[in-house]
């Protein structure tokens, strides 16, 4: 290697390096929400340098297609980033993910493209790692999507399990291994293009039955697959940053699925096996209801929080759709004032992505030590006067300890119902993402205040300040 050459290799290494470093201290800062941001703008500049570097470092393609692409793809993600709303983040990040495996399995195919047309031997780690990369990107390509699709209504949410499904998994399954062993002995497209078809087949029939219940543990698990399927396009182009970061991803993404089931209480193998979620015929859903509620206006609520001693807010996905943090914030200020205890309830998969309502509530500016974790608070409901419920539903639903038919049996909840009197904020008797009604709402201490949260929570603060 001439010295020029080798002056540039250790630049690029370099940068990849301190790409590395800020990678890993990036992610180590999205931690806490006090330090979140930064950690994203570190993340974000550790990519840029990782990017220039392999550019400028390596003899890619000609500038105009780089530069091209790059103008393209980061117009897009700048529009969608900025234009999307805050309900529609976990789609974004599942399409963000399917792309990011398609991307894996593309560069791959070009790889092999490249290696086949060089005519010699390919040794059988470059095989395995090719086909690594295109069946793993494949599969979080179409899962993804359908992921996407769930989420946004397009497919339905609820398992759709086809008669024979384990016998055509098993049937690609081995189809798949086949077409390695293949590709392995015998490098051909043939085998590359059939593994990529079975890859994007397997993607869908391994989300279609998965109930939506469960999609928050299917998008972190896709996570975590679009960082292994980078991770293995990094061992194919032998890039290290790619292979450090992809890595980063694959291990996160497992960590954040551990947490998920967690919260779920569900086993991975539970989840990805059993068609679990919203089963036809399981518990009521809400609307076809007719059992009496208590139902208030916000003078009521103002006059009960304005006499309480301590009060829980505990937010869930209306929060995010009805923008009403900013009020939270100004009435559990005012209920401050007056020297009354206010913290809030975060359930880990309250919202529509993980961390959902930490990040509403930071907008807000809420102290962060006001915000309290399932374990944490769960004790202090019963010592609690008034729990007020804005658009959480399914995290509070008390069925989910007893009642076997609901999809979300198992699921750990906020023991809201244990609080001395509950208030319930939602636009209708509508049930919430799993499907089923709550049973929260027919106990004697809760009320009801139907309404839009944010217009909700502003006629209880006017009520409360002329108090
Ligand atoms: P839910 O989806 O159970 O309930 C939300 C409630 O908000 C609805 O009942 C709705 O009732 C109410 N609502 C909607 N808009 C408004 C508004 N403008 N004002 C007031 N209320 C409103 O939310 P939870 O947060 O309790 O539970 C999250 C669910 O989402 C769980 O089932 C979880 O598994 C799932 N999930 C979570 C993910 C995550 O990563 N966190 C990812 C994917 C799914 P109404 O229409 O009557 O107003």
């Amino acid at each position: 290697m001439s010295t020029d050459a080798l002056f540039h290799l250790n630049i690029t290494n370099s940068a990849y390096i301190i790409a590395a470093i800020l990678f890993i201290v990036g992610l180590k800062q999205l931690g806490s929400p006090a330090t979140a941001r930064n950690g994203n703008r570190m993340s974000a500049l550790a990519m840029l340098i990782a990017v220039l570097a392999t550019v400028v470092g390596n003899d890619i393609a000609s500038w105009e297609w780089i530069l091209g692409g790059a103008i393209i793809g980061s117009g897009i993600g700048a529009y969608s980033a900025r234009k999307i709303a805050m309900t529609s983040m976990p789609q974004l990040v599942a399409i963000f993910n399917g792309f990011g495996g398609a991307a894996s399995a593309i560069i791959a195919a070009d790889e092999l493209i490249h290696l086949i047309d060089g005519g010699g031997a390919i040794a059988e780690d470059v095989s395995i790692t090719i086909m690594a990369s295109v069946i793993v990107g494949s599969v979080t390509l179409t899962g993804s999507f359908v992921a996407f699709g769930k989420l946004q209504g397009l497919v339905p949410t609820r398992p759709i399990l086809l008669p024979i499904r384990n016998v055509i998994n098993v049937a690609l399954l081995i189809g798949m291994v086949a077409s390695t062993v293949w590709l392995i002995i015998d490098p051909s497209m043939t085998a590359f293009l059939i593994a990529g078809a079975i890859a994007l087949a397997l993607g869908i029939l391994v989300v279609i039955p998965i109930g939506g219940a469960d999609m928050p543990v299917v998008i972190a698990l896709l996570n975590s697959y679009s960082g292994i399927a980078g991770a293995a396009t990094g061992f194919v182009l032998g890039n290290n940053i790619l292979i450090i970061s992809g890595s980063l991803v694959g291990a996160s993404g497992i960590i954040l699925t551990r947490i998920m089931t967690k919260a779920m209480n569900r086993s991975l193998a539970n989840v990805m096996l059993g068609g679990f979620g919203v089963e036809d015929g399981a518990s009521s859903s809400g609307s076809d209801d007719d059992r009496p509620v208590t139902s208030i206006q916000a003078e009521d609520a103002a006059m009960m929080l304005a006499y309480a001693q301590s009060v829980i807010f505990v937010p869930g996905y209306g929060l995010a759709v009805a923008q009403a943090q900013h009020q939270v914030r100004e009435l559990a200020d005012l209920l401050k004032a007056k020297g009354i205890s206010v913290r809030y309830a975060i359930h880990p998969v309250a919202g529509r992505m993980p961390g959902h309502m930490n990040v509403l509530l930071a907008e807000a500016n809420v102290p962060y030590d006001e915000l309290k974790d399932l374990d944490e608070i769960n004790g202090e409901f019963q010592r609690t006067d008034v729990a007020v419920v804005i658009g959480a539903n399914d995290v509070t639903n008390p069925s989910a300890r007893t009642d076997k038919s609901s999809p979300i049996y198992g699921m750990p909840i906020l023991n809201v119902d244990q609080a001395q009197s509950v208030i319930i904020l939602k636009r209708s008797m509508s049930s919430g993402f799993a499907g089923v009604q709550n049973e929260l709402f027919f106990l004697d201490k809760t009320q009801m205040l139907f309404g839009d949260a944010k217009a909700s929570i502003e006629k209880i603060v006017s009520e409360v300040k002329d108090l």
